[in-house]
Parts: C-alpha cells; structure tokens; sequence
C-alpha cells in the first residue's frame, strides 16, 4: 500500500525541497551568527553543514541532467560532509572536542561504497548501504555529545535535540539495511515507492527538526549566560547584590535553611590603595579578592558583592565557630597575599571581617547580617585586619540543631596571624 500516494509527493519535488529547506537554515544559521559576532557557537558551522546539505540535494535533483560523478558520487560525498559538519557544530556549541577519528574512518567507508557503484562493479543498493550507516553513525555520534551534555545540564532543548538526531541514526541505518534487501526500483531518484518517498519526507522533516533543536539549544545556551551575566559582579565574579539577597532569602525560607551563617568583609584602607595606585590597581584587587573568597568557601554557600569593597557571605548549615573559622582564613589569606599590578608592583592589603550565626528562627537574616555588620564596624575600630564575632544581644531562643562551641565565644576579637 502506497500510502503517501495521496499526498501527491514526488520524489524530485522532495529532493528539491529538502535542498531548499537546508538552503533557509542556512541563512538562517548564518544570520544569527552575524547577531552574535563575538561567540562562536558552532552557528556557522551549522550554517556550513546546512549549505554542504543543500549542495548534495541540489545535486541529486539534476541527477539524468549532469554527470553521474556529480550527481551520485559528489552529491553523497557533500551529504556526508553536512552531517559531519554538523557535529562539529555540536562539539562546538557544547565545547567539547568531536571524535575526529572515529568520524574520519565510519566517513571514509561511507564515500568508499559510492566509487565500485559509480563503475557499475556493484549494485546501487551497497553504496546507499555504506553512505546510510556513515550518516546514521555521524547523528548518533552527535546525538552522544548532546545527551552527555544534557545529562548534567538538564537542558531541554538538549533533550529535543538528542531525540531527532537518535531518530534520524535510526532512521538512517534501517534505509540503508532495508535497501541492501530491497529492489532495484527503490534505489532509483526517481522512485515512487514507499521507501524512497517515505525516506525523503522524513529527511525534509529532520533538516528542519535538527536546525530548529541546534537553534533551540543555542538560544538556551544563551539564556543561562545572560542571567548568569545579570546575577554576577563583573570585577569579582561574586553575586551581585541583588542576586545575593534573592538566593539568601530562598534558602532562608526553604526546609533545611534555619541554621547559617553571615560574614560580612571589607577591605581595610580601600581608598588609599585607589588614591596610591590607580583606580585599576583597586579594581584588580578586587578581582584579586573574588578569587580569594570563591576558594575559601563551599561551592554551595552564598558569596556576593555587597557594595563597593564590601562583601557578605552566607554559610549554609553552619555554627558560630565555623564561621569564625572562615572569616579567619579570609583575613589570614588577603593578609599573605600580595597583588601584581602591570609595571611588575606588588601591592598588600588586608581585611577586616564580622561574623554572625542565627540565633533561632525568630531571627531574620537582614538582623544576622546587622549583627555580622555591627561587628565588622567593631574590628575596623579595633584596628583592622582582624575577624570579630557578633553575639546577640539576648540570650539565644530555641536555637535548631544547637551545635557544640557555638556559644562560648567570648566576643573577643581573633586577632589575625
Ligand atoms: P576602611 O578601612 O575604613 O574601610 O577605609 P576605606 O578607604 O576602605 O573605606 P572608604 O569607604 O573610605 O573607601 C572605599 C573606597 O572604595 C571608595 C571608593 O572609591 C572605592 N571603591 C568602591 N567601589 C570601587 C570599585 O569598583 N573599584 C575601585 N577601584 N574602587 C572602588
Ligand atoms: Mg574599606
Ligand atoms: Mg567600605
């Protein structure tokens, strides 16, 4: 049964069509690659891969109006191409390396079968058999990259994407084995049967499918960098402060967020360092500073840019004596550090630090944050460079989980090493 024969396609208005499918992903790729100049990712080879596509249909199309060498051996040899170029485009937008080798050997098989079929040494069916698998492999291989990726991303568009492509290697592989079976008529361009004209419109509907999922998982991509870009201090890489408080009040307010705490810094003598060595030197040390408290703390606490040279972290699940213990290795670390500013200077600075641990749930975190403020206002006065605790002013109420040594600090400054 012939079941795509009400639809009234045929196989040269496919072909034709597909070649001018790739021929708009192509401009398309191309132009929001043009928007996005200073980014490469993987649009212009997606772009190139859609043009190589459009190459090899273009040629099938003229296949009985132009040399066989052209219309078989070329034509299967650029669609090869597309798909390998389609892979790198992948590799290029998920920044992983393509797996050069394997491609270069299942392609090379691929193009082997089209020569002995050209010289008539072997039936058409073998070189549709060699270039199918070589295709199937080269969207699998991409299909592999993206699950990958998508596995520790969650991307959606990722999952979209991985789908089409393993559906076309599956797609792919089955025409090539069923042809090796098949009949000579099925084979042929011109071909009305189920297989050829099923095949093509399945083919029109993944150019389309695996250029909008590319599309898809660019626009994702850049998604995440631009909301990661307006939650980020440019100079420190920290969060800004905005980003700080919306992430400090979440975890707050979720299971688990009664127990933290706050160390509030800021960098002793700022304006000298900027009215001494330049406003860039400042901006260095700032930046200098960032790195310093990305090592020094957990990957899931909280570090942002509270205000010019001051910064706010919140330690999750953490006692008072943890706390100190960061906010000491903080001022210790700025300490021993030195700055290397261009002209081959190395500048000092130190930090001074207040701390604070919540003292039950009736406390907010903007009077932890007042309390860790209140004692870095206390260390500046003490003469700087050193780590104080902020303890409440009452005695501490139903405090969750209340951990061992949280409540024998004296109030005393730790003084810096
Ligand atoms: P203290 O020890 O009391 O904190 O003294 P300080 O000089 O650090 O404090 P002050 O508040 O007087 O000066 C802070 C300076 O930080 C003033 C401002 O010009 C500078 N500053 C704020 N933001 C930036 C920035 O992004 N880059 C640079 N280079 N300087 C900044
Ligand atoms: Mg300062
Ligand atoms: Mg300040």
């Amino acid at each position: 049964m012939n079941l795509f024969a009400g639809l009234t396609l045929d196989t040269p208005t496919l072909v034709f069509s597909i070649g001018a499918l790739a021929l708009f992903m192509a401009v398309f790729a191309f132009n929001t690659a043009y928007a996005l100049p200073a980014r490469d990712m993987g649009l212009r080879s997606w772009g190139l891969a859609m043009l190589a596509l459009c190459g090899g249909f273009m040629l099938f199309f003229l296949r009985g109006h132009a040399p066989l060498v052209l219309t078989f051996v070329l034509a299967n040899m650029l669609v090869l191409l597309s798909s390998v170029i389609c892979v790198d485009a992948h590799a290029r937008l998920l920044e992983r390396p393509p797996p050069w080798r394997a491609l270069a050997l299942v392609n090379l098989l691929g193009v082997l079968g089209t020569v002995p079929v050209y010289q008539g040494w072997l039936p058409r069916g073998v070189a549709i058999l060699t270039v199918s698998l070589a295709l199937g492999s080269n969207f699998a291989i991409s299909a592999r990259l993206i699950w990958r990726h998508q596995r520790s991303t969650r991307s959606r568009a990722g999952l979209l994407a991985a789908g089409i492509l393993a559906a076309m290697a599956t797609g792919s592989s089955l025409r090539g084995i069923y042809n090796i079976t098949g009949e000579r008529a099925n084979v042929l361009i011109s071909s009305q049967l189920l297989p050829q004209v099923g095949s093509l419109l399945l083919g029109a509907l993944f150019t389309v499918g695996s250029s909008l999922g590319f599309l898809a998982m660019v626009n994702e991509r850049q998604r995440r960098e631009l909301e990661t870009h307006s939650r980020r201090d440019g100079l420190t890489g920290l969060l800004n402060r905005t980003a700080f408080f919306e992430a400090a009040h979440a975890y707050v307010a979720a299971p688990g967020g009664e127990r933290f705490g706050v160390v509030m810094m800021d960098i002793d003598w700022f304006k000298k360092i900027n009215d001494r060595h330049g406003h860039a030197a400042g901006d260095t040390t700032l930046t200098q500073l960032g790195r310093l408290i990305t090592q020094h703390t957990r990957l899931s606490d909280l570090a942002g840019r509270y205000g010019g040279e001051e910064f706010c972290l919140l330690l999750k699940d953490c006692t008072l004596a943890e706390a100190q213990r960061v906010a000491q290795q903080l001022v210790n670390a700025a300490a021993r550090q030195s700055v290397r500013l261009p002209g081959g200077q190395a500048l000092h600075f130190t930090l001074s630090a207040g701390y604070a641990q919540r003292q039950g749930l009736h406390e907010s975190l903007e009077q932890v944050i007042n309390r860790a403020d209140q004692a870095l206002y206390e260390a500046k006065h003490a003469g700087r460079n050193r780590a104080v605790a902020g303890l409440p002013t009452a005695p501490p109420e139903s405090v969750p989980a209340a951990p061992e040594g949280s409540t024998d600090n004296t109030g005393a400054a730790s003084q810096a090493a």
